[in-house]
């Protein structure tokens, strides 16, 4: 498996509230949206991704139970934080992760985030974001491409941080040889299509692909911090279980 992490600040925010953590040998992938103001962000973006991190370290055995837990204590962490420090309050986060094991994905998600897989040729977004624009799209009153520049894009209808009992999505995947898997916070999908990222991610390899799509969104008006994984099976030498 070959993957690339960036994140980077964007061309109007003063602070990168975003945050992003692999390790290719237990195959967990985590990007995380904090928001908040005045750093409150990033700590909550930090808090999610240290309970993936924490998890990986008590080497837990791969579950959604696993998973499940580690939302739960990064959610109860954030709420408790933001009780102590004033300056946190109303703190929040999105979290996407993505476990790779042989043959098949666990993946648990919260907020607008993405998760996409592409494989012979075609990008599919895996999981679903809870925002407001997505309830639109299901609704049929918008597109998707619509929602993709919606004045309303960034209210969020499910984060960590923001009640206390906060359910992660849970989705199962399988998985082959040639997977890429994309997971990256709403300042790249915001600001590039799915198609270009699609055209993108088939034409070259993680590390620079992972530069292109940055580039692409700066290019766009990088209007949010932009951070994303991109990791791909290069041949059927799987050896994790
Ligand atoms: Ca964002």
């Amino acid at each position: 498996m070959t993957a690339a992490v960036r994140s980077d600040i964007g061309l109007i925010r003063t602070q990168n509230e975003d945050s992003a953590w692999y390790d290719e040998k237990t195959g967990l992938f985590a990007v995380a949206d904090g928001m908040g103001g005045h750093l409150a962000g990033e700590v909550a973006s930090a808090m999610a991704v240290d309970a993936i991190r924490h998890m990986a370290e008590e080497k837990q055995k791969a579950s959604f139970s696993a998973l499940s837990d580690a939302f739960d204590k990064a959610n109860a962490a954030i709420l408790d934080h933001a009780e102590q420090h004033a300056e946190c309050r109303g703190m929040g986060t999105t979290l996407s992760v993505l476990w790779v094991l042989q043959e098949k994905a666990l993946i648990a998600h919260m907020g607008d985030s993405r998760i996409y897989r592409l494989r012979d040729g075609k990008l599919e977004q895996v999981t679903r974001d809870h925002s407001l624009v997505q309830e639109l799209v299901q609704a049929g009153i918008i597109t998707k491409e619509e929602a993709r520049v919606h004045p309303r894009r960034n209210i969020i209808t499910r984060a960590l941080g923001t009640e206390w009992d906060n359910q992660p999505d849970l989705i199962l995947e399988d998985c082959r040889p040639g997977d890429c898997w994309l997971l990256c916070s709403d300042g790249l999908t915001g600001m590039v299509t799915d198609d270009a990222i699609a055209d993108v991610l088939n034409r070259q390899a993680p590390e620079e692909a992972a530069d292109t799509l940055v580039r692409l969104a700066l290019e766009a008006g990088g209007q949010d911090n932009i951070t994303l994984i991109i990791c791909r099976e290069e041949d059927e030498t799987w050896n994790r279980d």
